[in-house]
């Protein structure tokens, strides 16, 4: 046996990094590691398809603390080890380079991995995913060089990259197999929205546009070959098609599992002392009528580190915040509030044409999410919204004149 510790964090993201530092906070004096298979201290991922991609921050601005923290804090970080096997019955977990760390708790936040695409010529340099700090120095090398990037998904991290592609005067192509880009999580208008931008910036929007392949020259990307036969010249692809959570190692030791690790309204698996959080973990959440979800935001890992800790270190619970989620691309800043997952109508707040506007989305007659456009005032006041699930006339709603905070409203929840 290589270590103990009394509490052992499988991932150093925004969920691993918070669960330890939020620990200490409430006094846990006991023994605590974050092991990573990344080389880094704890950084945040945002800014990689953003600031950091673009050049205009650096590591030391993204990291999640300070440098100094982690030892004066006694937490240990045992970087660069890929947590293979998880051992319930004698609480130990076994690296793939071979150690073997016992446990007394084990929280789990490994996060989500990209998806990556079925077709040939994925192997090529030149072709990318965008999850890690070595991932963005990868692509920045490369973009560099090139003049000819195609963005295959638009999604959040596929339009932010191509935002900041386009600032640094590459040709960019953005390929979306669906009607409209950013489907998946939002509404019509607002994708309508998004796709003028890019298009606006020089971007080429394909929609209905299907990748099956890319073409290469001595192991360097040259083309990529669309389902319609057109072949599209580039030496940079950029795969941002969604992304798979990490929790096999779990699911394995026999961890209950549905489109990621479940867990219950504290986190925990159906392991004994070993909790799930973040990116890999399915929650009951209740802005998604008590079903359980997977999410994928900064605040949802944030969060969830925060209330295991609080948990192991003998705090209150709180209740759940909630749910938000944030975009930049361009000079546009899209905040979002809640889940609209289910929602049955949504409503134009003002005018797109303005580039500043907000899409609520509602279900049997309440707010359960807004979109906000470079609209802060409506992403802030509209939490009370969302955490109420205010039942509002929809014509007043989509009144920017009246402020959220002054739309007196029946409240279907008390929160
Ligand atoms: C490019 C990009 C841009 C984003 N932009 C935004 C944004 O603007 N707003 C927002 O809210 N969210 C954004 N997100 C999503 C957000 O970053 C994630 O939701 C958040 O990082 C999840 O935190 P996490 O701790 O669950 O997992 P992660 O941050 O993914 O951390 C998982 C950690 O686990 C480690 N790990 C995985 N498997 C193992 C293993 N077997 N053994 C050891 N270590 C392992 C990894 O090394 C990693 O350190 C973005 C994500 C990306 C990739």
């Amino acid at each position: 046996m290589d270590h103990h510790y009394d509490v052992l964090i499988v991932g150093s993201g925004h969920g691993g990094s918070m669960a330890a530092s939020t620990l200490r906070q409430h006094g846990f004096n006991g023994t605590v590691a974050i092991v990573s298979y990344e080389d880094s201290i704890p950084y945040q991922r945002p800014p990689l398809s953003k600031g950091y991609l673009a050049g205009t921050i650096d590591l030391g601005q993204m990291l999640i603390l300070p440098e100094s923290f982690w030892a004066d804090q006694r937490i240990a970080l045992v970087l660069g080890r890929r947590v293979d096997v998880v051992d319930v019955e004698s609480k130990r977990v076994v690296t793939h380079e071979g150690e073997e760390i016992s446990y007394g708790t084990l929280v789990w936040a490994a996060g989500s991995r990209p998806r990556l695409l079925d077709c040939p010529g994925q192997e090529l340099s030149g072709v990318h995913v965008i999850r890690t700090l070595s991932d963005a120095d990868r692509l920045k090398s490369d973009v560099a060089r090139a003049s000819k990037v195609v963005l295959v998904g638009a999604g959040y991290v596929g339009l932010e990259t191509a935002a900041v592609l386009r600032k640094l005067n590459k040709q960019v192509t953005i390929l979306e197999t669906m009607d409209r880009v950013l489907a998946r999580v939002s509404a019509a208008p607002m994708s309508r929205f998004f796709e003028d931008e890019h298009r606006a910036q020089g971007a080429d929007v394909r929609l209905e546009s299907e990748v099956v392949g890319f073409e290469g020259s001595g192991g360097h990307l040259r083309a990529a070959h669309l389902s319609s036969g057109e072949v599209l010249p580039c030496e940079v692809v950029v795969v941002g098609a969604g992304s798979i959570p990490s929790g096999e190692p779990l699911i394995q030791a026999g961890a209950a599992s549905d489109r990621g690790v479940l867990v219950d309204g504290y986190c925990r698996t159906s392991l004994p002392d070993v909790f799930a959080i973040g990116d890999c973990a399915v929650a009951p959440n209740e802005y998604a009528d008590g079903r359980a979800v997977r999410l994928e935001s900064v605040q949802n890992a944030v969060d969830q580190g925060i209330g295991v800790a609080r948990l192991l270190a003998g705090a209150e619970h709180l209740s759940p915040a909630v749910p938000t989620f944030w975009s930049d691309q361009y000079d546009i800043r899209l905040r979002t509030v809640g889940l609209s997952q289910g929602h049955d109508t949504t409503v134009v707040r003002g005018d797109p044409e303005s580039r500043s506007f907000s899409v609520i989305y509602m279900r049997s007659g309440a707010v359960v999410a807004i979109d906000s456009v470079n609209a802060m005032k409506d992403f802030a006041q509209g939490k009370a919204l969302v955490r109420s699930r205010a039942e509002i006339e929809v014509g007043r709603l989509a009144d920017p004149s009246l402020p959220f905070s002054e739309l007196g409203h029946r409240a279907a929840v008390k929160r």
